[in-house]
């Protein structure tokens, strides 16, 4: 019997209005959460990976052993974070020419004046979000698609805007051909285009918001499409450097709102994001 289908689609988000400007590849079926990886055997985890989608071994063991030093920086925690990073081979969202930079902590450049995020980055947000199975997940932030594939193995409901048009359509087309070579989980992401200051109001409420730009305030949309008891994580500040926001929205008892901010960080780093841009009103 066929499984249902599920078409995930590049949306522009005009206001209130959104139209279809692309459609990624059908995908036969929703997996998620994907099934965790061997967290402590590296050998183990290398021949799984193999043999889930062929992957190379190098790539793999690398992946383990980054991971493992940035769990020991305590950047990457709890066991769905853990086997979420494992599992997004980092390598496939990257410039072809800098794949074999894939596994250093650092950001590299993903052309349009953009970077993708360095892994301690990515692990951290990750970690902080605790996204759990069904949790509705909005990033504002596409850009490589790397940290909507890591969401992607917690939930299958993650849904991601990015402002620069092309690169929304270059990294749809690669997802959808990362979903045809293997990768199931990540046809659960939607990508919108526009920009994500106001949210993606059509699916909100979102128990989980990550913004992967810097702005130098959290954005009342996005606080109003946060639900109770959501997290959201934002890097605050100005364009030289910013403060990592753990935003917490909270519903008492009598229905009061209240909303409660930490610095991830506790004050001992600051974090440096590319801009936030807005598109004209
Ligand atoms: N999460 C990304 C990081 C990309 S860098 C990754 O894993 O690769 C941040 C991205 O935010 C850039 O691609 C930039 O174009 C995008 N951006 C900036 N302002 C935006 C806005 N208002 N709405 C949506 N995306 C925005």
């Amino acid at each position: 019997m066929p499984a249902a289908r599920r078409i995930p689609a590049i949306e522009a988000i005009l206001g209130a209005c959104m139209v279809l400007v692309g459609s990624l590849v059908a995908q036969a079926q929703l997996a998620a959460p994907s099934d965790p990886p061997p967290l402590e055997d590296r050998d183990a985890f290398v021949a799984e990976m193999a043999a889930r989608h062929g992957e190379d071994p190098g790539y793999a063991g690398r992946r383990f052993d980054l991971m493992q030093r940035l769990i020991q920086q305590a950047q990457l925690y709890g066991d769905g974070a853990r086997a979420a990073m494992l599992l997004t081979g980092r390598h496939d969202f990257v410039l072809p020419g800098d794949r074999d930079a894939a596994y250093r902590d650092s950001p590299l450049s993903i052309g349009f004046g953009q970077t993708i995020s360095a892994p301690h980055m990515v692990a951290r947000m990750t970690s902080v979000l605790a996204v759990e199975p069904g949790h509705r997940v909005l990033e504002i932030g596409t850009g490589s698609g790397y940290q909507a594939a890591v969401l992607s193995h917690l939930t299958d409901q993650v849904y991601s805007i990015e402002i620069v048009e092309p690169l929304a359509e270059r990294t749809a087309a690669a997802i959808a051909g990362m979903v045809e070579a293997g990768h199931p989980a990540f046809g659960g992401i939607q990508l919108g285009v526009g920009d994500g200051y106001h949210g993606w109001l059509e699916h909100a409420p979102f128990d989980r918001i990550i913004v992967t730009a810097a702005i130098d305030h959290i954005p009342p949309p996005l606080l109003q499409q946060l639900a109770p008891d959501g997290i959201m994580v934002i890097p605050v500040g100005p364009p030289s450097v910013q403060t990592l926001l753990e935003v917490r929205k909270r519903q008492e008892a009598d229905g009061t709102i209240t909303v409660e901010r930490r610095d991830v960080y506790d004050g001992t780093a600051r974090v440096r994001f590319v801009p936030f841009t807005r598109a004209p009103e």
